[in-house]
């Protein structure tokens, strides 16, 4: 087994407290594509295109034929893997108390995680722009796109645009807990969309230990990660998890 592995197992058992912070490569192995890398998104789309708030408000049609039809699709059949459920495991014994997570599947409270700040939003929710009535992703059919409010004004997912703010109370919130954790674990994130991004720097320079799990080093392996499970997330967090219970033992 990875040394790392071990290190991270005593590392954990011995933590007060403990966040994580995880981006789409933990969903990787759920069945969801990541948006760069090896079969991203980004491999058949041009981000600002589809992704960005001004696409969307001025061809809605479009953003939710060509990206949101397909995010539904896959989100709407997409169950929590052995990374998910590990975090959920940590935080049934008490190690982990918050998940920081960019992704808008809502797959870590499907696992069982309680406290969970989705930095962008959801895309399990959505609202009409024109009377803020809600939706749930499965109540919505596309039989017209764009999705309309019985009301009769469009349908919108409730997550974060590229071009639109990140609401102010999760980014208070993330970065107070990345201030005052003693472990940060990042997760399947390339660390590149900010701010999302700092978090880990944040707190790394606030003493606490930084654990990476990604099959990549990416741009925080070097500079602010203590060390890397190197590999893809569920099957790191089972070696894992599996280790903290012989600890515990
Ligand atoms: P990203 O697409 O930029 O990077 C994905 C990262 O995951 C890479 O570092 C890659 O090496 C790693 N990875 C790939 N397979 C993995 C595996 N099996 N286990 C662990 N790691 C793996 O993702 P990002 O940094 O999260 O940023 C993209 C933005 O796109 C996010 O803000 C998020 O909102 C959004 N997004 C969300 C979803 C989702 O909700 N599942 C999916 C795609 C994109
Ligand atoms: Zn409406």
């Amino acid at each position: 087994m990875d040394t790392n592995i071990i290190k991270a197992a005593k590392d954990i058992v011995q933590a007060k407290k403990i966040a994580a912070i995880t981006g789409a490569g933990i969903s990787v192995e759920s069945g969801i594509p990541p948006f760069r890398g090896k079969g991203g998104l980004w491999e058949s789309f041009d981000p600002m295109e589809y992704a960005h708030i001004d696409a969307f408000m001025n061809h809605p049609e479009k953003v939710w034929d060509v990206l949101l039809k397909g995010m539904k699709d896959i989100m709407d059949r997409a169950k929590p893997n052995d990374a998910h459920f590990g975090l959920a495991q940590l935080e049934k014994w008490g190690y982990l108390q918050t998940v920081i997570t960019q992704n808008v599947d809502g797959l870590h409270q499907a696992a069982g995680n309680t406290d969970v700040i989705e930095f962008h939003g959801t895309f399990a929710i959505n609202y009409c722009m024109d009377c803020q009535k809600k939706y749930t992703m499965s109540e919505i059919t596309l039989d017209q796109i764009p999705p309309k409010c019985t009301c009769g004004g469009i349908i919108r997912p409730d997550c974060v645009f590229f071009g639109e703010q990140i609401p102010h109370e999760n980014i208070m919130r993330s970065f107070e807990i990345a201030q005052t954790c003693d472990i940060m674990l990042v997760i399947g994130t390339s660390a590149i969309v900010h701010p999302a991004a700092i978090i880990p720097d944040s707190a790394h320079q606030s003493g606490a230990t930084v654990i990476e799990i990604n099959p990549e080093f990416t741009p925080l392996t070097d500079r602010v990660s203590n060390y890397i499970l190197k590999g893809p997330a569920g099957q790191m967090m089972r070696q894992l998890i599996a280790e903290i219970k012989t600890i515990r033992e």
